[in-house]
């Protein structure tokens, strides 16, 4: 018997099962296709990077005595889509078994039960052994109720794993510490130069230069920064957690010029392409603090591994318990466009043009630039969330739907009404001077609301609330918002709407 087996790009765990016998029965197979490609327009940086971790990968494998078959993008036999790949070498090799790990993704999901419908060998799935969930038990957990607190999710998910824990109690009394968390970065202070791995990836690179794949962003062929191995990613996260730990929590949500990563830990793709795990991460992250007490502040751990065990494992659960209608919904019915500068960083808004050229720069952004700047301005704007999806889904490269799609039409579009969010994150340009050091040098003035100069975050926001009331109004969160509203004059009341107005419709040259 001969059995095939696939690894997604994403699935890139070397701790996995199958891994640690060998058997020369067992083939595995990893395929760079044009439906991965294409299914978005990815930021160049993406590509290279899922490209490479699994070149990387598959020679690791073949190191360790297991047999592989690759497909790199341009072979001659590469039929570009996995069931095509697929049933070429069940039928030119003869395999009798196939075997693939559960996707990620509702879209690949639904891919591979249909080839195994169609498959005359036998079949098996198994689980990816990287989440600290299942697919099913937040909705199981939840079942019944109308919204998912992810704060009673992380809690579960603490005691189930009993980390930071004592007894059935948190270990030091108090589940939250995000209180404490959370400052703008003071004036004089320099940041931790970020750890980049200047890989040469240009081989990879002209590979798809010479195909006519579109792609945006830029990179640096030679020095590539993103890590690209296990043990790379290793070294960034005891990077992180030596050098960045100590003030992760208190600066998570700061934002300022040209300080493209701060003291976030950039893990988010190596976790996602499960070169590194969640679980592994967080111990990590716990030793050091039990190491460095004095150093690592308790509220800083308590933000990181909330971010981890909370966030990342709650959005995976809300995404397989509402897909796919997730993908279609849209609360308040938004039509509009992306502006064009959304793709070049061309405008004169000095904290989108910082989020947008880093986006392009990196494929990063860190999670208050996505939320509080470019998904807040979208969300003012009245995108289409479809849009706002595509967007985000290409330009990052840690961006898999399963994670991005909760994030953007949940968390920061509030296209699903609130099952994700209680309330819509928008904002004025009091948040974002709040939090960064934008305002001061843009062209635009923070505190006028009205006129050529006026910050337009100020009069989109109160648009957003006007044209929404029939659907926030009785949103006990956001009720204090339209108390004010109703308090203002007429006549300011419209001076801001018509200011809103101008702006959306010349919104291509903010
Ligand atoms: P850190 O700030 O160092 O946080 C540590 C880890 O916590 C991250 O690596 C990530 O795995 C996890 N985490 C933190 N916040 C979240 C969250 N809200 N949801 C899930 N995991 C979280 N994250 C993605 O991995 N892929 C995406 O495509 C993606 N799209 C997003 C789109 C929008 C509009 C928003 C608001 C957020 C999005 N996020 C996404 C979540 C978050 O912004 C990124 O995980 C984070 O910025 C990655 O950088 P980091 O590794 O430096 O994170
Ligand atoms: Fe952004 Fe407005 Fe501040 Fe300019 S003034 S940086 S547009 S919030």
């Amino acid at each position: 018997a001969k059995t095939l087996r696939l690894l997604l790009g994403d699935q890139l765990n070397s701790n996995h099962s199958w891994f640690q016998t060998t058997d020369d029965s067992v083939r595995y197979v990893l395929m760079e296709i044009r439906s991965e490609t294409d299914y978005a327009i990815h930021h160049i940086q993406k590509i290279v990077g899922f490209f490479a971790a699994m070149r990387h990968f598959a020679s690791e494998l073949k190191e360790k005595n297991h047999r592989v078959i690759y497909y790199q993008l341009n072979d001659p036999a590469n039929l570009q889509a996995f069931d095509k790949n697929l049933n070429q070498l069940i039928e030119t090799e003869n395999f009798t078994q196939f075997e693939y790990q559960l996707p990620d993704e509702y879209r690949l999901d639904e891919i591979m039960k249909n080839f195994c419908q169609s498959l005359a060998i036998s079949y098996s799935v198994t689980d990816s052994e990287h989440f600290m969930s299942t697919r099913t038990e937040l909705g199981d957990f939840f079942d019944g109720k109308k919204t998912f607190l992810m704060e009673s999710f992380y809690q579960r998910m603490r005691k189930k794993h009993n980390i930071l824990m004592q007894g059935d109690k948190p270990l030091t009394g108090k589940w939250n510490y995000d209180g404490d968390n959370r400052k703008k970065l003071p004036a004089a202070h320099k940041p931790t130069p970020p750890l980049v791995f200047n890989t040469d990836v240009s081989e990879i690179v002209s590979e798809i230069k010479k195909t006519n794949i579109k792609t945006i962003g830029t990179i640096d062929a030679q020095y590539f920064v993103w890590p690209t191995s296990r043990k790379q990613s290793l070294e960034l996260l005891d990077f992180f957690v030596a050098e960045c730990l100590p003030l992760f929590g208190s600066y998570q949500d700061a934002m300022t010029p040209n300080e493209w990563s701060l003291y976030h830990s950039r893990i988010s793709f190596s976790m996602n392409v499960k070169l590194i795990s969640p679980l592994e991460v967080i111990h990590r992250a716990i030793s050091a603090w039990e190491k460095r007490p004095e150093e690592i502040g308790y509220n800083q751990l308590e933000g990181f591994v909330r971010q981890i065990i909370g966030w990342r494992e709650y959005m995976r659960g809300i995404y397989w318990n509402k897909m796919p209608d997730f993908a279609a919904l849209n609360f308040f019915n938004n039509q509009n466009k992306l502006p064009d500068w959304y793709w070049t960083g061309k405008t004169k808004m000095n904290c989108l043009k910082d989020a947008i050229n880093q986006s392009l720069q990196y494929a990063y952004a860190h999670h208050i630039q996505r939320l509080m700047v470019t998904g807040n301005f979208a969300l003012l704007a009245g995108v289409h969330p479809d849009e706002v999806d595509a967007w985000y889904l290409g330009i990052y490269i840690d961006a898999i739907e399963w994670v991005e799609i909760t994030n953007t039409r949940g968390m920061s579009q509030f296209a699903d009404g609130g099952i994700v969010g209680t309330k819509p994150y928008v904002s004025s340009a009091t948040y974002i001077d709040k939090m960064s050091h934008y305002c001061g040098s843009c062209f635009y003035k923070k505190a006028l609301k009205t006129g050529d100069k006026a910050c337009p975050f100020n009069s989109l926001y109160w648009n957003f609330y006007d044209k929404n009331e029939d659907k926030l109004g009785k949103n006990p969160r956001v009720g204090m918002m339209y108390n004010v509203r109703h308090k203002m004059k007429p006549e300011d009341k419209a001076a801001l709407l018509q200011q809103a107005d101008y702006y959306l419709k010349n919104i291509n040259e903010l």
